[in-house]
Parts: structure tokens; sequence; C-alpha cells
């Protein structure tokens, strides 16, 4: 059946949840909202799709205004922000006035903040105490991590609740408190599960032409494509009335794009290029060491964000000038001179050199010109020669980077790594294919 504003023939199915986040901040650019996509992703674990996102700023009669339309339209309705004890945190206030509830004190908050200063060793702020006045009839939400208790109210068959904007105290309240009462409230609806394939290699339009159609016919299966310069990422997300049923369907959807996009595919969830790196590394008892000139250390930089790294890096050499090239691994003068420090001799070289300097087995070098100065005919900027060496021979990989200083660096990093990652899983560092090869 439904009502007038269609609401109630949905309460029985999938809730119209939204987010609302509020403050001055957000609207001028000051601070970029994170908690909407936190709130939304928190959700998705019980099954709840975010509908909408607002984002307003601290006048009450736009908080009033907002509140009374969302608790018209939605089932669920998560506020954040302006909760804290200045003048300019009004929402408990706007609440307040949108729901014809007066703030009245709820002693439970505040012997809570009271407790929180006390841990602190601090004298509790008059203004503290203001923010434990609450709606009538709200329900308090503890905030373990700081003084605004959030609150929940029931307005017309919709559950509103309300959070600081902190986002460490957000996400721990999302956790303890806000997902056992929506679970408790909604039920769960239905499980969703996801997915990330991460692909390296692959343009996003090619990524899209690859694996259009892949996943058509298993049901409650969506496909996001989510480009991560210099990567892309393929979600899957599974809806499912169990568990069991959810993975079963990601276990398909996954067999279907590894089909079609196999080989780009370096790893998934939390997988990164270094740690795959890193792991492939270690199984093989192999050792590395790195020569960096046009990526100034970037790539010992992602392998040590590794835990464990120190096991297979041996030594990470940044040699940016000409001299250190000379003078750390030297590089012969006819070499620097002709063909010149960025040739894929010299990567070549740098590779060999360190690794025999390290006494590891892998070398890994790159050598190039970021920009946006510096370019000449035969070396326009965005050229890098990669070097690869191991313990028989060494290769040299040279590639055409766009896109600026910053991208031609990170680019470069992550393409000397792919390359690494392939040989280590046994590909022929020849064979190589990559669209910025030359
Ligand atoms: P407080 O007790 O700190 O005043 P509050 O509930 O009033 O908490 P705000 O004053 O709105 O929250 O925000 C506190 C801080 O949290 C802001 O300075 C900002 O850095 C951060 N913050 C607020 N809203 C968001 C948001 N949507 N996304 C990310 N960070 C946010
Ligand atoms: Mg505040």
């Amino acid at each position: 059946m439904s009502g007038q504003n269609g609401k109630e023939g949905l309460v029985s199915q999938i809730p119209c949840v939204e987010v609302i986040v509020v403050g001055d901040e957000i609207l001028s650019g000051t601070v970029i909202d994170t908690n909407s996509a936190l709130i939304a992703e928190k959700l998705l674990d019980v099954g709840l799709e975010v509908r909408r996102m607002t984002a307003i700023g601290d006048a009450p009669e736009g908080i009033r205004q907002e509140l009374r339309a969302a608790a018209g339209r939605s089932q669920l309705v998560i506020v954040t922000g302006g909760l804290g004890p200045t003048e300019d945190d009004r929402t408990a206030q706007a609440a307040a006035e949108a729901f014809g509830r007066p703030l009245v004190l709820d002693t439970v908050s505040l012997e809570r903040i009271r407790a929180f200063f006390q841990r602190l060793g601090f004298e509790m702020n008059p203004s503290n105490e203001k923010q434990a006045y609450l709606p009538r009839g709200a329900r308090a939400v503890p905030n373990p991590l700081g003084t605004a208790p959030g609150f929940a109210v029931e307005e017309a068959g919709c559950l509103l609740i309300f959070l600081p904007g902190v986002p460490r105290e957000l996400e721990r309240m999302m956790e303890e408190s806000v997902l056992p009462m929506v679970r408790e409230r909604f039920g769960d609806v239905h499980v969703v599960r996801s997915l990330t394939l991460k692909i390296f290699g692959l343009t996003e339009s090619r990524m899209g032409e690859e694996v259009a159609g892949a996943l058509e016919g298993i049901p409650g299966v969506s496909l996001a494509s989510l480009p991560r310069y210099p990567e892309n990422r393929l979600r899957v997300t599974a809806r499912a009335p169990s568990e069991e049923e959810a993975q079963r369907l990601l276990d398909e959807a996954e067999r279907r794009l590894r089909r079609r996009v196999g080989s780009w595919i370096y790893g998934k969830g939390e997988d990164e290029l270094e740690s795959v790196v890193v792991r492939l590394l270690t199984e093989r008892g192999r050792t590395l060491a790195t020569a960096e000139s046009c990526t100034g250390g970037l790539i010992a930089h992602r392998l040590t964000d590794v835990s464990g790294c120190s096991r297979v890096l041996k030594q990470g050499l940044v040699v940016y000038s000409v001299e250190s090239k000379r003078e750390c691994l030297g590089v012969p003068d006819s070499l620097l001179k002709e063909p010149g420090p960025v040739s894929r001799e010299v990567a070549g070289w740098m590779a060999d050199r360190v690794r025999k300097l390290a006494g590891a087995d892998l070398g890994l070098a790159s050598t190039g010109v970021a920009g946006p100065t510096g370019g000449t005919e035969k070396t326009p900027v965005g050229t890098v020669f990669l070097g690869l060496a191991d313990d028989h021979k060494n290769w040299s990989l040279h590639v055409k980077l766009r896109g600026g200083r910053t991208n031609v660096k990170k680019l470069a990093a992550a393409v000397a790594l792919d390359w690494l990652r392939r040989y280590l899983l046994g590909e022929d560092p020849e064979a190589y294919n990559t669209p910025w090869r030359r």
C-alpha cells in the first residue's frame, strides 16, 4: 500500500536512506567532505544504500528545512556536523525547532561529558554542557572519543541520527552504535558484498570496451570502473539474500572479468603494485636494489611502504645528477656523452651496477625527463628509460609518458614496478606490453 508520499509502501522493502552534512566549511571548500563517503560505505555493510547526499551551511533555517524535507521523503537520515560546543554548532537546536521538540537536558549525556573531561584531567567548560541538551524524546548516541554526543529521533516514520563532524568520532560511532541501531530497525535487508580488482596498463576506455557486457545475466551484480591514476579499478558489488549467495555471485563475476582482462589484473582488495612485488620477491627468495633518477626515490618509497620490505630491498639509490651516475654507479663518460644519461644503455647499466653494488639478485633503474624543462629533440619531456637486471642479463624499456612532472614520476614508478612484477611472474621483460612503450 502506498501512502501520500509513497513512503509506507517502501518500509517493508528497501528503505530510502540519505546523508546530510552540515557546515559552512564544507560549502566553502575549506574542508573536503569525507564523512558522507564513510557513512555510505559503512551502511553498505548492513545492506543499506544511500540514495541522496546533501551538504548545507550552518544557517539554522536551512538546516530546519532540510531536516523536515528529509524526514518527509526518507526512512533513514544520517546527519553529521555542527554538534560541537561553539556558537556555529547549531544542528541540535535546528533539529529541536524543526520537529517542535524543545531541547532538554539529558543527564546521562551530561555525566558522560563530565567523565570525559575527568579522564583527560581538564575542567569542563560551561559551553560543553550545552552539548548534553538533546531534542525531547531523542535517544543519545554515545561518543567515546569526544564530548559531543550524537542522538537519534523518530519523526513521522523516519529515523534521524545526528553525529558529530569529526571523522574519527563519526567512524567509531557508526560502528559501535549506528550500525546496530539501523540493523535492529531495518533488519538485514540484503547482504551487500563487493570486490575490487586492481588493473594496470589498460586505459579506462579500453578497459570499458574489454569488460562490456561481461557480467550480463548475473542477478544482483553491478560493475563500476574507478580510475585511480595511473591505475584503474573494477569494483563489483553483489546484493543477495545471504552471505554465501553474495560470495558466489562475486566469484562468478571475478571469473568472467578475469577471462576478459585477466592479464592486466595485478591484484585485488588491498593489494598495491608494491605489495604484490614485495610478496613475489619474498616468495621467490630474491632481493632487489634500485637506482633512480627521474623517479627520485619514488620506487623505493613505494616499496618501503610495505611491511616486510627490508627482507627483499637491499638498497635504494637516488642518482639524480649526471655526476652521481658517474661516481656512484660508474656509468662511463663515453655513455654519458653519447647516447647520454637518458638512454637505453644508461638505464641498463644503472640497473646492473646497483644490483652488483648491493649484492642483490635484481636491479631496477629509472632515468628520464620529467619536465617541464630539460626536454630536447632527442629526449623530449616524458621520455623515460627503465632498466632491469638479473645475474644473467639486463633489459631496458623505453616509455613515453605524458601529464606534467608529478604524473610522469608516478607513472614511471608504476610502470617500473609492474615490469618487475611481470618479470617475477616469469614473463619475458623484452615482451612487456604497455600502452606507453616506445
Ligand atoms: P566539534 O565538537 O569538533 O565542533 P562538530 O560536530 O561540531 O564537532 P564540526 O564542527 O562540523 O563538527 O566539524 C569538526 C571538524 O570535523 C571540522 O573542523 C572538520 O575538520 C571535520 N569535519 C566536519 N565535517 C566533515 C566532513 N563532512 N568531512 C570531513 N571532515 C569533516
Ligand atoms: Mg564544531
